[in-house]
């Protein structure tokens, strides 16, 4: 049977077909598999197709494999193809590019990378039921409102809304946006400096010339005001969302939007990177430097490096925004002349708009802090602190209070016998919620009643030691009688909805003290806030893993801007740390808003210790029924790759296997094993070169406790 060709005629006789189905990883199958069509499918062709006894969906990837072990398939042996999905147009040859490399590059299957990025209800649904579906879409555009797509009307001749006039700094970042795009931008703006603004200017320009624009944001549930500016702004454009908070209905019917090209803006998280656009002109990656673009689970892709790729790829600029850019981005946008890479083009842009300043930084030494009495914590905020949070409320300004812990208290404690609340199932606390007197691991999830007294030695007076947000909010209502406190965290947010009515209620001055996670210090337009502070921000000045200053400036600088945003308080506004360490650096840098001396401070210190940016890691992480056996499979693994990693000229260093921060989580025990290596291609050819070694000793290491492994490409917790 020969191979289909593209420009066979469909009435052919049968020919053969690729097809990439969801197989997981270790399935060792990394490539399409070859079955029949009566007729020539076009390559990107969703098709379903038997496998095993199970008939799964799979996208038509080449026209059959032409290696002789494929072609000693007799084509008896051989399975047809099941059914096509006709009504679907054939995915791109770009997306499918994209796809391969992201495969590659992170080490998963085809498979499995291409069918995680399609919609799951793609799945379900046959050709008939496609049809309908795409017919209902069409005719949800030919009236121009499609339910449940934002779209500000039918008439986009109106005249819009009216602009603001741009910044010097704005005009000229958009001046070199509009300039070649052979290299990706990275807009360097102050929190407040207009840069969203920039985003929707350059957005309106690839509008215009008809084309599609992809612009990512990290949560978008933290950003309901993002979604209604860019409606307000491009109003009579088609805009869809895409992001987890959608039932599989709409993500379906937005992703189709999309791809069918109906949709002129595309608003997504992380997996969106994937959506297939027809007309893709501009992608914009907002806060570029937040984790969440990192899957940390399954194929642990970065969506905002293969932002980067996906533009050079399709020959469109990338934007990628951030007031404290990662480390990585920084260095590649950093001029050769300054010790950078001068991949990127950076675009500055330093002031806030308007009148709006930055707050004023004051970092409270809490070792000079009155001592406690003995046995007692001391206050949640020191005197000072209180005092400044007083005034706002006097003045009816809103505080905003920063502390990355939620719960009540992490851990209780019997002062009798030792006894700590430790969670049965993982190596960590369990935390007390007082709300409904629960002990609950945030790790496995594993929760039960508080209990009434000590389990180990029946003491009744078991007590809560540290303080999460639950505890700082009911401590802050006490010391501060005449204010209204309000929290903002996970805990609170659970619900639907819950997030959009604290925040409408912070936004209506219904709340003068705001206690939060780091979910509040995030990308709010807060008008009335005029005072931030973080009261616990120590912990990741020492943390082990080498990216948690980065994070820690970043989360900081990000918080401060979320005070004196309306520059008729702006004047007075503060960004207050209250730290035991007053004389760390990276106080000294927060305090000038430096982030470009932090960054030299951490360039250097990772130049030294040979660290990303200036080396590539990969993590081979392993999860076993005992610590054991997840470190006997590294400590293999390690011993049969290190001729391989020899071999490839001494630029591949395995480090030796140790447990994970948190070594075992709902009973399993975890491991891990960093891979080192100064250039980049050398560690993806030894990764994938490794691979095939590690499956088959996996496959071996099974029997002895081994329960899962994965490669960690760039893993960004350590
Ligand atoms: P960033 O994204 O850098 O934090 P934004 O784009 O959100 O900043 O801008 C901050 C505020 O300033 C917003 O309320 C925005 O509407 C306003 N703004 C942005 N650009 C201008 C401008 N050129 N003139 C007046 N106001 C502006
Ligand atoms: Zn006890
Ligand atoms: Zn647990």
């Amino acid at each position: 049977m020969p191979p289909c060709h593209s420009d066979q005629a469909p009435d052919a006789a049968p020919c053969r077909v690729g097809v990439v189905v969801e197989a997981p990883q270790h399935s060792g199958l990394l490539g399409p598999l070859d079955y029949l069509s009566p007729q020539a499918l076009p390559a990107g062709t969703v098709v379903r197709v038997p496998l095993g006894r199970r008939v799964v969906t799979g996208v038509v990837w080449d026209q059959g494999a032409d290696d002789a072990a494929s072609q000693a398939l007799s084509d008896a042996q051989l399975k047809p193809v099941a059914e096509v999905l006709t009504g679907l147009p054939p995915l791109p040859a770009s997306w499918r590019q994209l796809l391969l490399f992201a495969a590659n590059y992170y080490q998963r299957s085809l498979g499995e990378m291409t069918l995680m990025v399609l919609p799951p209800e793609l799945r379900q649904l046959d050709d008939t039921q496609w049809g309908r579906r795409l017919k209902r879409l069409d005719k949800a555009v030919a009236q121009g409102a499609a339910s449940g797509v934002a779209s500000g009307g039918t008439d986009s001749g109106a005249a819009g809304p009216e602009l603001p006039e741009l910044t010097p700094q704005q005009a000229q970042a958009l001046a070199a946006l509009a300039g070649p795009a052979d290299k990706p931008f990275l807009l360097w703006g102050s929190t407040g400096s207009g840069k969203t603004e920039v985003y929707l200017r350059q957005a309106q320009r690839a509008l215009d010339a008809g084309r599609q624009v992809l612009m990512m944001v990290p949560e978008i549930n933290l950003t309901p005001q993002l979604e209604a500016r860019v409606a307000e702004r491009f109003a009579g454009r088609h805009i869809v969302s895409l992001h987890s908070g959608l039932t599989p209905a709409q993500r379906l019917r937005n992703w189709l939007m999309a791809h069918t090209g109906h949709a002129d803006l595309v608003l997504g998280t992380r997996l969106s990177v994937f959506t297939p656009m027809p007309r893709l002109g501009l992608i914009v990656v907002d806060e570029e430097h937040d984790p969440s673009y990192k899957q940390q689970d399954g194929a642990r892709y970065s969506a905002r490096d293969l932002a980067v790729y996906r533009a050079r790829l399709e020959g469109v600029p990338v934007v990628l925004g951030s007031a404290t850019p990662s480390l990585e981005s920084w260095y590649n946008a950093l001029p050769t002349a300054e010790g950078g890479a001068g991949r990127y083009l950076r675009l500055a842009m330093p002031s806030r708009v308007g009148d709006g300043i930055m707050p004023t930084v004051r970092v409270l030494d809490l070792t000079r802090a009155p001592k406690p009495l003995p046995g007692r914590s001391p206050p949640p905020l020191a005197a000072e602190l209180l005092q400044a949070i007083e005034q706002r409320v006097e003045r009816g300004e809103q505080s905003l209070v920063l502390l990355n812990r939620r719960g009540y208290a992490p851990v209780l404690h019997c002062s009798d016998c030792g006894w700590k609340s430790g969670c049965p199932h993982c190596s960590a606390w369990r935390v007390f919620h007082k709300v409904d007197r629960t002990l609950r691991c945030h790790h496995c999830g594993f929760t039960e009643r508080v209990p009434r007294a000590c389990p180990d030695c029946g003491n009744q007076d078991i007590a809560p030691m540290g303080r999460g947000t639950e505890r700082l909010e009911e401590q802050l209502a006490e010391i501060l009688p005449q204010a209204r406190v309000g929290r903002i965290d996970a805990d609170v947010t659970k619900h639907k909805g819950a997030l959009e009515a604290q925040l409408a209620s912070v936004h209506a001055g219904e709340v003068d003290v705001l206690v939060g996670t780091q979910m509040v210090a995030k990308g709010h337009d807060f008008r009335r806030i005029t005072l931030v502070a973080a009261v616990n921000p120590d912990a990741a000045l020492f943390a082990s893993d080498f990216r948690a200053a980065e994070r820690q400036f970043a989360l900081l600088l990000q918080a401060a801007g979320r005070a004196g945003r309306d520059a008729q308080v702006a004047g007075h506004s503060e960004m207050w740390v209250q730290t035991y360490h007053p004389t760390h650096p990276l106080y000294a840098a927060l305090r000038r808003y430096d982030y470009a001396d932090f960054a030299a401070q951490q360039l250097k210190e990772r130049e030294m210790a040979g660290l990303p940016p200036y080396a590539s890691l990969a993590m081979l992480r392993a999860e076993g029924k005992t610590q054991e056996a997840a470190q006997h499979f590294l400590t293999r693994a390690a011993e049969l790759t290190q001729a391989l990693a020899e071999s490839s000229g001494a630029l591949i260093t395995l480090y030796p296997p140790v447990p994970t921060p948190i070594q075992r989580v709902a009973n399993v025990e975890r491991a891990q094993l960093m891979i080192e290596s100064a250039s980049r291609l050398a560690l993806q050819r030894f990764l994938q070169a490794a691979q095939a070694i590690w499956l088959d000793e996996a496959q071996k290491n099974r029997r002895s406790g081994l329960i899962r492994w994965a490669v960690d490409v760039d893993p960004l917790s350590i």
